[in-house]
């Protein structure tokens, strides 16, 4: 029971029903470890998740979680979670969705590939390929005006519909061929062949023609490692992407009651718009609170005069520079609390003059209050969780 299993998968991508004598079972895990006389679910490799399916004998029905390969053998081990009896005439079955979007994505990478490395004499050093990303790895920084163009240029290759030729040459015909591998390569090699665009030793199921990816688009692409790493979608996920985003867009252009096209525009005006709106308010809000700082009665703390103000409204700088602004005219103290009874306040102290401390009132609120904060003796800030009148309270009534 030595021998490799027969990869059916090599020959014929398309083949998503077979038969396979069942040579061994054996617990694995929570499941079970088949090896079958020949199979066409391709296993984890080359940076590519595995095919899933069923495997059907003697009227039991074992899913298969996850396949791999025992490279030293060649064996495959279909990881089941029920037992098959050894010695049986399995049934296999591919779960086709999941094969072909895998197909889709891989043929769409060697495309990608084939020409980025072509014009720019450079390598594609990682694949990754799961249910939910695809990523490949080039030693050379691009710009995105070049990804753009190759993107632009793997798409024509989809649509001029090429064939994807599978081929096993000898080792003289090797010798003289020129290919993309990522490691060192022995035995029987594999040579998928899209005309003009891209040679590769590989072992995975592709696509027949190019057309069956419909469409690559590029995600995103990142620096990595001194090179580039790229991710795409191909096929139906290319189009969930989009149609998502899609959607995205037309929301915000119906929130925004104008034409998608016109959501750039629009956003950025109403930026503008935000930015001005801001600018005005702070300017208000400083004259609104320096004004009350002005008029509004002071009350005693420790023979000095402290102007005493509550707002539930204003923003952190604009009451800080209405402080200023009132120091610059007056000594005393200052005092600003931001907020309300229920949230809490955020203060703001400030002192004009040599005499008063800053850090006092905010040393009685931290005791008295359990306030927290700090500062010089210019200016202290920080915040207390107590109501209105129980601050105006410790502060009237300090010895
Ligand atoms: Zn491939």
């Amino acid at each position: 029971m030595n021998e490799s299993t027969g990869k059916l998968f090599d020959e014929d991508a398309y083949l998503t029903e077979f038969t396979a004598g069942v040579l061994s079972c054996e617990t694995f895990g929570d499941g079970y470890r088949v090896v079958l006389d020949r199979t066409a679910f391709f296993p984890e490799a080359g940076g590519q998740t595995s095919d899933r399916g069923a495997l059907v004998c003697d009227g039991t029905e074992a899913q298969v979680r996850d396949v791999q390969i025992d490279e030293e053998s060649g064996r495959i081990l279909h990881l089941t979670d029920k037992a098959l009896p050894e010695g049986g005439t399995a049934t296999g079955r591919i779960d086709w969705t999941h094969r072909f979007d895998n197909m889709q994505q891989h043929s769409g990478e060697h495309i990608f590939s084939g020409l980025l490395c072509g014009k720019y004499s450079c390598d594609n050093v990682g694949f990754h390929l799961s249910d939910q990303t695809v990523t490949m790895d080039y030693n050379r920084a691009c710009t995105a005006q070049e990804i753009a163009a190759i993107e632009q240029e793997v798409n024509e290759v989809i649509w001029k519909n090429l064939p994807i030729e599978i081929s096993f040459p000898t080792g003289a015909e090797l010798e003289k061929l020129t290919y993309r591998s990522k490691k060192e390569l022995s035995g029987r090699i594999r040579i998928v062949t899209i005309p003009g665009v891209d040679v590769c030793a590989c072992c995975a199921p592709h696509v027949r023609h190019t057309g069956e990816i419909g469409l690559l688009k590029v995600l995103s692409v990142q620096n990595y490692k001194g090179g580039i790493r790229v991710t795409i979608a191909c096929g139906k996920r290319a189009f969930d992407h989009l149609s998502g985003q899609s959607d995205t867009l037309s929301g915000m252009a119906k929130e925004l009651s104008t034409a998608p096209e016109e959501v750039p525009g629009q956003l950025a005006r109403l930026r503008r718009e935000l930015t001005d709106c801001r600018r005005r308010m702070a300017v208000y809000c400083e004259s609104v609170l320096l004004n009350r700082l002005r008029t509004e009665p002071a009350i005693s703390f420790r023979d000095e005069r402290a102007a005493v103000l509550f707002d539930a409204e204003a923003d952190a700088q604009a009451a800080r520079r209405a402080v200023n602004a009132r120091l610059e005219e007056q000594d005393g103290l200052v005092l600003v609390f931001l907020g309300d009874d229920e949230t809490g306040y955020q203060y703001l102290i400030g002192v004009g003059g040599d005499h008063a401390d800053a850090r006092i009132p905010a040393k009685l609120l931290g005791e008295k209050l359990g306030g927290r904060g700090g500062g010089s003796r210019e200016m202290t800030q920080g915040r207390v969780d107590a109501a209105r009148e129980l601050i105006l309270e410790t502060l009237k009534h300090v010895d």
